[in-house]
């Protein structure tokens, strides 16, 4: 994944078409009220990329998606509260046009002076967006001179804007490069698919097996152990023949989970307790069970000390870890543990010289709870683009994107 960015780019005079992830949380989903941006933290991830640009002596014309609006009439979905959040946090003049595409869209921008900034409406009002439409694709690039594409939480979407418009540019002559924060993400991610440092870790959690049987595969194929903790751990162990209790057990997933239990060998590493309670809820008394003594009555929530031991014994040494997925319910702080000791066990390990890469949107927010994001070596932004690009997939967005 050797892919231009803009550095490679002379952006003097030039306009630039920038796919941003402005997907912001939104203060109230009235479309009456006065909606404002409540975490600006995406705004600020594309600062380095949009002010590359601007001190480059370009101007921007920026564009993104907001939510899951149905149709162009969800206005609590448009964009007015971020372009005045992206006025705050510029310190520029924004131009918002509320319409995605359109006579005015194409005159304001053809008025753009370096410096200028322009951003449009919501892209999903716009029915041609999801569906990749070529006459979309074509006059959001009729735009711009340059296609940025800085929106790695959506390079797995083959939308107009992510994919459509990059060809459309490429197709004019124009070129279709990386921003600062999809190339950080390509480029950490691509190292744990491409040419892994070894020994390499996978750890894997969170809910369910069924999302990620293909994430498992292609991790039991690249590394060197897969250590599995969280609900999807249950799974396995019943797979195994263990009695889980009240559970979270995926019955329609266990010849899956014996399948990749034969074909791991001994290279997939379980929990042996775990903290059980009644309830998942903060007044719950826990306690640990191994998990060949689960009580009938009981859930496992959370790995436990042996497991956390044993998971501590198998990382000593690794070279990489990828790590997908909590390893118990950490919103509730009792079976929040796990997650956050072996969060703490990585921070350490990239201490050492180890490279740890963080994927997933619970186990960011896990990591980010842990007080712990700065600490490691990579935390993806991007969700579902992280795990499918770690699957061994080809994002659109990425794979559209020119080579150095
Ligand atoms: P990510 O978003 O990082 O890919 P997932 O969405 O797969 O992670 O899983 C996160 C969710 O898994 C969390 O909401 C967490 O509460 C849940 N989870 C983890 N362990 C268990 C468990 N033992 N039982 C039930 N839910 C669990
Ligand atoms: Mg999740």
């Amino acid at each position: 994944m050797n892919k231009k960015t803009v550095t490679d780019v002379d952006f003097n005079g030039k306009k630039a078409f920038v796919r941003v992830d402005f997907n912001v949380p939104l203060s109230s989903k009235d479309p009456n009220a006065t909606i404002t941006v409540t975490d600006d933290t995406r705004i600020q991830a594309a600062l380095p990329t949009l002010n590359y640009i601007l001190d480059h002596g370009g101007a921007l014309i920026l564009a993104s998606h907001l939510g899951r609006p149905k149709t162009a009439d969800d206005r609590q979905f448009a964009m007015g509260p971020v372009a005045r959040k992206l006025e705050e946090v510029t310190g520029r003049k924004v131009h918002y046009i509320p319409e995605v595409m359109s006579d005015a869209v194409k005159a304001a921008a053809a008025a753009l002076q370096p410096g200028d900034i322009l951003l449009l409406e919501n892209t999903r009002f716009h029915p041609g967006e999801k569906k990749n439409d070529p006459q979309l694709s074509a006059d959001f690039a009729s735009l711009a001179d340059v296609y940025v594409d800085d929106a790695f939480g959506s390079a797995h979407r083959p939308d107009a804007s992510v994919d459509g418009a990059a060809y459309a540019m490429r197709a004019k002559g124009g070129p279709v490069v990386a921003g600062f924060l999809m190339n950080s993400e390509i480029s950490a991610l691509g190292v744990a698919v491409e040419n892994p440092p070894r020994p390499y870790v996978a750890i894997m959690g969170g809910a369910k097996i069924s999302d990620k049987i293909k994430l498992i595969e292609n991790l039991l194929d690249k590394a060197d152990k897969i250590l599995i903790g969280g609900g999807m751990a249950n799974t396995f162990l019943k797979a195994q023949g263990h009695k889980l209790g009240k559970s979270l057990v995926e019955e329609e997933a266990l010849a899956e989970a014996k399948r990749l239990l034969e074909i791991s060998g001994d290279r997939l590493i379980l929990p042996v307790d775990v903290v059980v309670a009644d309830e998942v809820s903060p007044e719950a008394a826990s306690e640990v069970e191994m998990v060949w003594a689960i009580s009938p009555a009981k859930m496992a929530l959370d790995i436990g000390p042996a497991s956390l031991e044993r998971f501590n014994a198998e990382l000593q040494g690794a070279q990489l870890v990828v790590w997908n997925g909590p390893m118990g319910v950490f919103e509730v702080p009792q079976f929040a543990n796990g997650t956050n000791q072996l969060a703490q066990i990585l921070a350490n390990m990239v201490d050492h010289g180890a490279k740890v890469i963080i994927g997933g949107g619970d186990s960011a927010a896990a990591v980010r709870k842990a007080g712990l994001t700065e600490k490691m070596t990579h935390v993806s932004t991007g969700g579902g683009a992280s795990l499918e690009l770690l699957e061994g997939r080809q994002l659109p967005g990425v794979v559209a994107l020119d080579e150095k």
